[in-house]
Formats: structure tokens, C-alpha cells, sequence
């Protein structure tokens, strides 16, 4: 019984709940993803952004600060002190000038030393204040210098009149010596004209430029450095204070030292973004700008940068926000979807419920009430089930009974089939015997082909008959297969021999071709069956071939197992494709035009498709209109697992007869005086035939015979009377053929052959017969009287002894190879048995006590005395077949 129970992962609820759920998520972190995208992109930008804008507040800050200088460098330099003294340098006015300039250092807390020099005398300083420590000192005179050979000096003087000069940042020196505490120093140096415009004196004021770097410091936000360089690289900014003025300091101290970038390359480029690594690899975004001044004499490159990691810690930020974010809305959708699910599966879980409690037998609707009730798809699957329970219910109920009723008639058709079947086949003999029997009467000629004609058609019903009953087993399952080691090239070659007569008859070549191993070794497949399906086909063959030929080719093929294949091939008029397909088909037969008689009943073929199907083969046919018809089918075999070199001779059924006989045949009808002479002449017999009974008489007289064939058309009480009187005289054995109704001849004791004989029966009988002389005779007295004469018990009985012997038989093949005593002891005490009940005395003593005394002939002579039994047994179980 299929589980009723749907489980988690099989529910359709859940699984749709878990297919929204991953879409969900999935989609949710692809918004992350993108989100991430865009804020990293967005913090990039801005930190750009930010970069550019702290640089231009540096740069705004360092002009501005010039300006500033300017502008006092032109106050001063405009000053009454100072234009006085240069109109009239007198010691007065020197005096007003030795007020003004502590005043100036005074007032100004970043200017600590303010300077005129004398242009038209070398640069000499005329007055110089500085202020060390607060403290505002005049220089003595004697300390004053001339400047004139200096830099700053050549290059103040070479700009132009209004413009204001500013020396590159660098720490204060004096005297050559860098004055302590380091002071980064700009010197600013206005000119100075008389009333005339004539270039007097040049104002230089050294300025403080800490204040600057103070400011650089506060505007630096969180996370964004600044860096000020002059051309060579040295710092003149930078966060740490000992890096700056490398070059004055002797430090070497400088950008390329501490930043992965060529110089000249890096500062050539100016108003740019770009990203740069220091030595210990932490990449940095920057912004480099130039920072020209003093009419383009001195530049200072602005740096302003911030590491990646610094950005990139805002982004990260942002990622386990977005990430709390997004495993927060999951869990939500997730309980949503769980409590939905739970909802609409209980829902469900009733609809299935109802199905699984229906498909137990109960038809309780408790479960569908509630649920019936909706308006949704889950409402609609209830309604829809309850409807269609009761649509069920009614079909069922209706179906059973017609199947019923159906069951019913097929097996009255059945048994009236088979019932038909057996009653038909007792009067369908007597007419064939009959039919005979009017043909030996000597009919005119105008009842010939009226005989003929009734003795076709019933021979034709006849084989109806068999065939409905094989067909009926076949389709019941009734037909099993019995494989026993056969050699299947005399299983053929017996089929040939049965046709041979009728093929000659009707002028057609019957041939044989098979390969030497299937003459040579055995192989287990079930004779009976093998020879229905061989033989429908050759039947087949020769009813619809009337020129040329037909062959039957055999052929073995071994791959990983071994295939037999059987072709028959006939000359005849051959099957039109648009019926190939439906030749297997039950009752299927080809009408046409052409076909001036119907032969058959359309079983044939389906008989034998079922048995090769039974075969576990398959059935092929190949045919062409009016050129002939190869059926092939192929069956898997085995071969049988005992050594055939020894079995080949031993497994005929027939004993060898060592004596010479000779039989009398009486017959008139040629064929069958051609076919028995065959027959028996293959079995080494010698035949004398006559058609008259006079010359059979005379011949009886004048010679030895051991047995009398006689086929006589006479009716029973005249064939009573004939074999009573005159033959019986003789004292030899007589078996009769004959059409007639067998039970007669049975119940007046003599010994009968149905017509039209089978070859095989014949030999049983010829051998069972005259084998007398040679073999035992099996005591059959004492088991008809062990079973009151009853014929079923007896019948049985006879098919076990034929099954034993016939397994006495591969026992004593494979015990002399085997030369094993346990298992000869164990065969003579079990065939020692028969050998009482049925006083085989010769086989008794020929059975040695060791197996090594088991000489070749004793062998051979055994085994010809067990075949000589099967015959027997054969012929005795066909006597008793017979109702
Ligand atoms: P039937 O008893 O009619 O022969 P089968 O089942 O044996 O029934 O065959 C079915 C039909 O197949 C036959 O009626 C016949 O037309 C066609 N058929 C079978 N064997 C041959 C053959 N060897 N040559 C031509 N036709 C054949």
C-alpha cells in the first residue's frame, strides 16, 4: 500500500514555500549586492570628493596667509617712518625707525625679524629687529650684514616694482647656523621707492609660518592627511614634524622615501586624482595640486590622501549593516511564509486525508466539511474530489459487475471451446478414416475430388482443433517448457522426415541444412515445443508453396550466450507487406484474389510467436510477393552440462537391434508404402510391401517375417475377421493402421496404429515389438494389477517410468565418466525397484557391483535395454491413452 503520509520535503505547500523563500533571499542579497555596489562607489566618490575640497582649503589658506603678508609689507613700506627715512636717512629719522620696528614685531605674533636693506650699498642691512623667544632685540650695527650676494636678494630685486617677493619655506638660519628652536621660515621682501620712484631700500620681513601649518593641521579632518612638498620632494608639511626640511636637516628625509612613486613622473602632472601605495603596500587615494607663488619663482606640490583601508572601513560598515538588514527581512519572510504554509497544508492535508481514507474503504466526508466550504483552488480540489468519489463509486460498482459478467462468458467461451474441441476430435477422426476408407473402395472418378475434397477439410478441422486447445493453454499460461538435453539436429531431421512424403507429394525439394555442432552435442530445450513451432512453420511453408522448394537452415550463434536461429524458407507465394504486420495475429489470415483456397484458420502463426516468446526468442518474417517467405526465429539455448561425445549415440531413443527382421507391409496407397519404407529401412529392418492381401498371403507362406504392418480399408468386424482367420495363423506379430475408431480395436485386443501415422509411434511400436528378442520385456501385468486395471493410475504410471528411465538414461552416461561408485550404488538401488516390480532379470544381472567392472558393452547394453523400455512404455502409455 502505497505511504499516505506526505512527507516534509514531498509536500507541494512546502516546497513552493521554500522555492518563494530562496527566490526571496536570493533576491534580497542581490539588492545587497547591488546596494554595496553603489555605497562603495558612492564612499569612493566621496572620499574624492573630500580629498579635492581639504586641498583647496589648504591652498586657500597658504595664499591667504601671503596676501595677508602683502598687504602689511605695503602698509609698512608705505609708512611715514620709513618714507622719511629714505628721503633723508638721518640719524632722527633712523630714531623713528628704531620706534616703528619693535612695534611691528610686536603687534605681528608670526613676523620675528623685519629688515631693511640698503640697494645702493651691497644689500647692507640698515636696521634689523628680531624677536627670540617674545623677547624684540635690535641687532647691534656691527652685526649687520651685507645681503646682496644672496638668493632671495637677486630675486627680489628682479621682480617686478608692485610685486612682493616670498623665499621658499625652510627653517630660520643665522649666520649659517639653523637657529633653535626650529622656526619654518618664510621671507617676504617688498621694495621700497623715494618720492623720486627710485628703488631704495628693500623691506624683508622673516615670517613664522607654524601659525600656517597650525591651521593645514586643524583643517585636516578625520582619516585625510596633507602633505606639502617643494620640487625635490622635501616635506615642508607633513603629520610628522621630524620628516620636514630633510634636506637642510641632513635627514634625507622625503617623499619618494616613504611613497611607491618616481619623483619627476608623480609631480609632473599636476590638479589630479590617483592612488598610490607607501612602502609597507597600504594603498592610498590622493589629490596632488601645485601651489605657485611669487610669481611662479617657487611652487609647493599639495598632497592630500587617505588610505583605502580608511574608506573602505565605512563600506564594511555599511555591508554588516545592509547584512543584519537583510537576514532580519529573511526571518521575517520566512515566518510569513511558514505560518502561510502551515495554514494551506492542513488545509491540503484534509483533501489528502479524504483520498488516503478512500482509498482504504472509508468513505467518511468529516474531513471535507470545513474545507468544501471555501472559495479558493483548495475549495474547488474538495468539491471537485467529492463529486468525483461518488462518480467513482457508481463506475466501480458498474465495472464489476460487467467484469463479472465478462469473466463469466470468457470462460464459457472457453470451456465451450475446449469441451467442443475434445468431442469434435472423436467423430473428426472417424470421418478422416472414413474418408480414407472411401477412397480404397474404388470411387469413380467424379467422387475422387468430392473424397479428396472432404478429407482436406476434415484434416483441416482437425488441426483446428489441436490448435484451439494449444492456443487456449498457451493464452492461460497452461503451456510450461520442460528443457531436456536434446539433439536438436534429430529433432529436425525427424520433422523433415514426418513432411518428406508430402513435399515428394506435391513435387516440392525439402532440405535440411544444419551446422556440424548441433549433430555433435546437446543442448536443453523442450523437444515438444521446439518441434509445434518448427513444424507449423514447415507446415505453413508447404501449404503455401505449390513450385520449387523449401528449406529449413539451422544455425548456432555464440556471443556471450548461446542463439539457435531457424530460417524456414519456402518458394511460395509469399506475404504482401501491408499484411507482414498482422500475420502473428490470432485468427489473421491473407484473402486475396489470388488464394483459391483457404487452408487454414490463422493460428498457426500465433501458436508459434507465443511459444518463441516462451522461448524468451523473438519471430521474424521476411517476404516477398509471389517469390516466397523466409520465417526466422532465434531462442537463446543452452547447452547441456554433460559431456555429448558420449551422449550423442546414447540419447537416441531408439534401441540399437543387433538381429536381422524382416516385416510384411500391406498397403495399396503408394505414398504410404514410400514413406514406411523409409521409415524402417532407416532402422535397419528390411520391408517386403504388397497391396494385395492373396500376395501377402503367398508371401507368408514362402517366407520369415517378424512383424505384420497391415493398413486395410475395410470395416472393423472384416478386419476382425481377416487378422483372426488368416493371418493369425502364422503366429506373427500383427499391428494394424487405421483410421477407424481406436477404442474397437483396443477392446478386441489387437495391437493398432491411428492414422495418419506418426513416424515416431511407428518405431516405438515396430521396436517394442521386435525388441522382444533382444531385451527384457517390463511385467506391465503386475502394475495393472498393482492399480485394478485403472487407466488414469496407470497412465500416471507410465509417465513416471518414462521420466525415470528416460533420467536412468543421462544417470549411467555420466556415471561411467565419472566412474564414481557412491553415485552408481545410489542409481542400482534405485532402478532396482523397477527391476523387481517389473522383473527385468537380464538388466538385474548385467548391473556389476562396482562401477569400475562397467566395460563399454555392459554400458552399451544397458543403456539399449533402457531405451528399449522407454519405447515400450511409449507405446504401452498411447494403448492406454485411448478413450
Ligand atoms: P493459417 O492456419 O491460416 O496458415 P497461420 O497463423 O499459420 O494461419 O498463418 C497466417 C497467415 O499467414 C496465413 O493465412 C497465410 O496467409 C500467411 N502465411 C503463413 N505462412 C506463410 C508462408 N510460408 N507463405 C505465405 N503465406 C504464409
Amino acid at each position: 500500500m502505497p505511504n499516505k503520509k506526505v512527507s516534509f520535503w514531498n509536500s507541494i505547500v512546502i516546497k513552493s514555500s521554500l522555492l518563494f523563500t530562496t527566490i526571496i533571499i536570493i533576491a534580497l542579497f542581490l539588492l545587497g549586492y547591488l546596494i554595496n555596489r553603489k555605497s562603495t562607489k558612492v564612499i569612493y566618490d566621496y572620499s574624492q570628493n573630500q580629498i579635492v575640497h581639504v586641498s583647496s582649503l589648504v591652498k586657500q589658506s597658504f595664499y591667504s596667509m601671503l596676501n595677508e603678508v602683502a598687504n602689511d609689507i605695503a602698509m609698512i613700506s608705505k609708512s611715514p617712518a620709513i618714507d622719511d627715512y629714505i628721503d633723508n636717512p638721518n640719524i632722527k629719522n633712523y630714531k623713528v625707525l628704531e620706534k616703528y620696528f619693535p612695534i611691528i614685531l610686536q603687534e605681528k605674533p608670526d613676523y620675528f625679524q623685519i629688515r631693511l636693506l640698503d640697494v645702493a650699498n651691497k644689500g647692507k642691512e640698515i636696521i634689523k629687529y628680531e624677536k627670540i623667544n617674545n623677547l624684540i632685540k635690535k641687532v647691534s650695527l656691527d652685526k649687520l650684514q651685507y645681503k646682496g650676494g644672496k638668493k632671495y636678494y637677486k630675486e627680489a630685486t628682479a621682480l617686478d616694482d608692485e610685486s612682493y617677493y616670498y623665499s621658499e619655506i625652510n627653517l630660520n638660519e643665522e649666520f649659517g647656523e639653523i637657529s633653535i628652536p626650529h622656526t619654518p621660515t618664510l621671507r617676504a621682501i617688498g621694495k621700497v621707492f623715494n618720492n623720486k620712484g627710485q628703488l631704495k631700500t628693500l623691506l624683508v620681513i622673516n615670517v613664522d609660518v607654524s601659525a600656517f601649518f597650525e591651521e593645514v593641521n586643524q583643517i585636516e579632518k578625520q582619516g585625510i592627511e596633507t602633505i606639502l612638498v617643494n620640487q625635490n620632494g622635501e616635506y615642508k608639511y607633513t603629520n610628522d614634524f621630524s620628516k620636514c626640511f630633510g634636506m637642510q636637516l641632513g635627514t634625507k628625509d622625503a617623499l619618494e622615501n616613504d611613497y611607491e612613486i618616481i619623483l619627476n613622473e608623480f609631480l609632473s602632472e599636476t590638479d589630479r586624482n590617483g592612488m598610490f601605495s607607501n612602502h609597507q603596500n597600504i594603498p592610498y587615494l590622493y589629490y596632488l595640486d601645485e601651489v605657485p607663488y611669487s610669481d611662479g619663482i617657487h611652487s609647493l606640490y599639495l598632497i592630500t590622501l587617505a588610505s583605502k583601508e580608511a574608506i573602505l572601513i565605512n563600506v564594511a560598515k555599511i555591508n554588516r549593516d545592509s547584512l543584519v538588514m537583510v537576514i532580519i527581512v529573511c526571518l521575517f519572510f520566512l515566518a510569513i511564509i511558514y505560518a502561510y504554509s502551515n495554514f494551506f497544508s492542513k488545509k491540503l492535508t484534509k483533501i489528502t486525508s479524504a483520498i488516503s481514507d478512500y482509498e482504504k474503504g472509508n468513505a467518511s466526508n468529516d474531513h471535507l466539511v470545513n474545507v468544501k466550504k471555501r472559495k479558493d483552488e483548495v475549495g474547488i480540489l474538495a468539491r471537485s474530489f467529492s463529486t468525483m468519489r461518488k462518480e467513482i463509486d457508481f463506475r466501480v460498482v458498474e465495472l464489476k459487475e460487467s467484469l463479472k459478467r465478462e469473466k463469466k462468458a470468457v470462460a464459457e467461451k472457453n470451456e465451450f471451446l475446449q469441451n467442443m474441441s475434445h468431442e469434435l476430435r472423436t467423430p473428426l477422426n472417424a470421418i478422416l478414416g472414413l474418408t480414407q476408407l472411401l477412397h480404397k473402395n474404388k470411387p469413380s472418378s467424379t467422387q475422387v475430388p468430392i473424397i479428396d475434397s472432404l478429407h482436406r477439410s476434415t484434416s483441416n478441422l482437425n488441426g483446428l482443433m489441436h490448435d484451439i486447445l494449444d492456443q487456449q493453454k498457451l493464452m492461460t499460461g497452461q503451456i510450461t517448457l520442460h528443457p531436456v538435453a536434446t539433439n536438436i539436429y534429430e529433432q529436425l531431421q525427424s520433422i523433415v522426415s514426418n513432411y518428406r512424403f508430402e513435399a515428394i507429394h506435391k513435387g516440392l525439394q525439402l532440405n535440411l541444412v544444419a551446422p556440424s555442432e548441433l549433430k555433435e552435442k546437446y543442448y536443453l530445450i523442450d523437444p515438444l515445443r521446439f518441434n509445434q513451432v518448427v513444424t507449423n512453420l514447415l507446415v505453413n511453408a508447404l501449404k503455401y508453396t505449390t513450385v520449387g522448394q523449401i528449406e529449413i537452415l539451422a544455425n548456432l550463434q555464440e556471443n556471450d550466450n548461446i542463439r539457435l536461429t531457424i530460417d524456414v524458407r519456402d518458394t511460395g507465394q509469399g506475404i504482401d507487406a501491408k499484411n507482414l504486420h498482422n500475420i502473428k495475429e490470432r485468427f489473421f489470415r491473407v484473402i486475396n484474389e489470388n488464394t483459391l483456397r483457404i487452408d487454414g484458420f490463422g493460428l498457426g502463426l500465433s501458436i508459434v510467436k507465443k511459444i518463441v516468446d516462451l522461448f524468451g526468442g523473438d519471430l521474424n518474417v521476411t517476404s516477398e510477393l509471389g517469390k516466397g517467405s523466409i520465417f526466422n526465429f532465434s531462442i537463446p539455448i543452452e547447452e547441456a552440462p554433460f559431456d555429448s561425445s558420449t551422449v550423442s549415440e546414447v540419447v537416441i531413443a531408439h534401441p540399437k537391434l543387433i538381429g536381422v527382421y524382416g516385416i510384411l507391409h500391406i498397403e495399396d496407397d503408394a505414398p504410404s508404402q514410400l514413406m514406411i519404407k523409409n521409415t524402417l529401412e532407416l532402422m535397419g529392418i528390411s520391408i517386403v510391401q504388397t497391396n494385395s492381401i492373396h500376395q501377402a498371403l503367398k508371401l507368408l507362406s514362402n517366407n520369415h517375417f517378424d512383424l505384420i504392418l497391415t493398413d486395410l480399408m475395410l470395416d472393423a468386424e472384416l478386419i476382425t475377421e481377416y487378422v483372426k482367420k488368416d493371418l493369425s495363423q502364422y503366429g506373427i506379430p500383427i499391428v494394424i493402421t487405421s483410421a477407424l475408431e481406436p477404442l474397437k480395436f483396443r477392446k478386441l485386443g489387437i495391437d493398432y496404429l491411428q492414422k495418419p501415422i506418426d513416424l515416431d509411434q511407428l518405431a516405438d511400436k515396430v521396436i517394442s515389438t521386435i525388441g522382444k528378442n533382444e531385451y527384457d520385456v517390463p511385467l506391465l501385468k503386475n502394475v495393472y494389477e498393482q492399480y485394478d486395471n485403472r487407466q488414469e493410475k496407470v497412465i500416471n504410471y507410465l509417465k513416471l517410468l518414462l521420466s525415470e528411465f528416460d533420467h536412468y538414461l543421462l544417470r549411467f552416461n555420466e556415471v561411467s565418466r565419472s566412474r564414481n561408485q557412491k553415485e552408481w550404488k545410489a542409481i542400482k538401488h534405485k532402478i532396482v525397484t523397477h527391476i523387481n516390480t517389473l522383473e527385468l532379470t537380464r538388466l538385474k544381472d548385467a548391473l556389476p557391483e562396482k562401477i569400475e567392472d562397467l566395460n563399454q558393452d555392459t554400458l552399451n547394453m544397458l543403456l539399449n535395454q533402457i531405451k528399449f523400455m522407454l519405447c515400450y512404455f511409449r507405446n504401452e502409455l498411447r494403448i492406454n491413452s485411448i478413450n
